[in-house]
């Protein structure tokens, strides 16, 4: 088979599927759209299959210098009461590392370092896939036309790929749920790594970094598209009687840093993650609410996935098969317990449906609550050597 590669998007999933697929002897060029390769957003919380993923991509120890562990947290109610508390030191046990926490902009940065420079066409968006013959997959950004033997759609959750070979997908919807965020401007005095707070319909969590920043986010339930005048000030009214350290947070943000994003979702999964010599990966393929914080790690599970298939299969028609067959399962499994976990936590807002949950919650011993988390940690990556 042949050897080279066309990555769509230069986003988590693509960078690491580029750095995959370089790592079995492929020939690939990332095509990013934005002028400057650096992912938005604020932090991210890395799981151990995240982990074990950048372990097979050569980049985990890396990440795990530049990020902090989460070992001591859990889920709160506004007045700080506790739901439930995470044991770090027993997920370690159980499957080597406690969930890390980084800002994404510094993950983004160390994947990027793993490819060079010449692998990566910033600035230029593409506009066409298409198969010329039964060898070949043709990609347009404009003028330049890249031709390979396979194209890797990881062109996000508004991927164009996705719509171009899926015409009657209805595509993303929204999850019902808006999120603001942003990393503080200075170190904060926090007494755990992370925490979660539900209230009714709405959530406030935070994660810490080595540096003693954090990174918080609010989810509020409003119709899409709500944006405030303000953002923080709307923030400071609404969350101002929740527990520390929640106002501390908010007071150490710079107005200019916080996002806003509606959260939307791949609600109707795709029949397949490839269509002829297309592969979709990430978001592209299967965008989940950001509940369980899976969204990464499964692409991250996806690009060494597909890596590991070409490099053992014997044609790309076959490790194609094998990737969607391996992937499409695991993955809408995961998004399905991510939308219900949402539903379940800050989404459920009906004052007797919170006070069984919140009961249902001190109830569980820590061990129980741990080992439902291990049922998407537990994940072993092929092996790229
Ligand atoms: C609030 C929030 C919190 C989250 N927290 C976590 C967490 O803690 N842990 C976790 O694992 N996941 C988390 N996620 C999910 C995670 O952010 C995503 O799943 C992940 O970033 C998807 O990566 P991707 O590369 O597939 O897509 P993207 O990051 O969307 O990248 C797609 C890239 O493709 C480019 N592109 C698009 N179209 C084209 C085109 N036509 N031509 C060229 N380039 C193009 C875009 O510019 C972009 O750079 C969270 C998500 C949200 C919304």
């Amino acid at each position: 088979m042949g050897n080279t590669a066309v990555v769509v998007g230069g986003g988590i999933g693509g960078l690491a599927a580029a750095i995959g697929l370089r790592r079995i002897g492929w020939e690939v060029t990332v095509v990013e759209r934005a002028s400057m390769l650096e992912d938005a957003g604020a932090g991210i919380s890395l799981a151990a299959n995240g982990l074990r993923a950048l372990d097979e991509l050569g980049v985990g120890d890396a990440v795990r210098d530049a990020s902090r562990g989460q070992y001591n947290g859990g889920t709160r109610t506004p007045q700080g009461g506790w739901l439930t508390r995470m044991d770090g030191s027993a997920l370690e046990k159980a499957v080597g590392t406690p969930i890390m926490g980084i800002r994404r902009s510094t993950l983004h940065r160390l994947l990027r370092d793993s490819l060079p420079a010449e692998a990566l066409l910033i600035g230029s968006e593409a506009d066409s896939v298409e198969q010329p013959g039964p060898g070949t997959v043709r990609v347009g950004c404009g003028e330049t036309v890249l031709d390979a033997d396979l194209v890797v759609a990881a062109d996000g959750i508004g991927s164009k790929v996705r719509s171009h070979l899926f015409p009657a997908h209805p595509g993303p919807v929204y999850s019902g749920s808006t999120v603001l965020r942003a990393i503080t401007e200075q170190a904060v005095d926090l007494r755990t790594d992370f925490e979660l707070t539900w209230g009714h319909g709405a959530e406030f969590g935070h994660i810490a970094f080595h540096d003693g920043r954090a990174e918080w986010h609010a989810v509020l339930d409003l119709p899409a598209g709500t944006r405030f005048a303000d953002p923080l000030d709307e923030l400071r009214r609404r969350f101002h009687t929740w527990h520390d350290p929640i106002p501390a947070l908010l007071d150490a943000t710079r107005p200019a840093a916080v996002l806003h994003h509606d959260v939307n979702e791949l609600r109707t999964p795709l029949p397949s993650y490839t269509v002829g010599r297309t592969a979709l990966l990430g978001d592209a393929a299967h965008a989940m609410p950001p509940n369980l914080g899976q969204g990464a790690c499964q692409a991250l599970e996806d690009a060494v996935t597909l890596a590991a298939a070409l490099a053992t299969e014997p044609t790309v028609k076959a490790a194609l098969a094998r990737y969607d067959a391996e992937r499409r399962p695991r993955s809408q499994a995961v998004a399905r317990a991510a939308r219900q976990a949402g539903r379940m936590g800050q989404q459920l807002s009906h004052p007797l449906a919170v006070a069984l949950r919140n009961t249902a919650m001190r109830l569980t011993p820590s061990r129980a609550a741990t080992h439902m988390i291990l049922r998407h940690h537990a994940w072993v990556p092929p092996q790229l050597s």
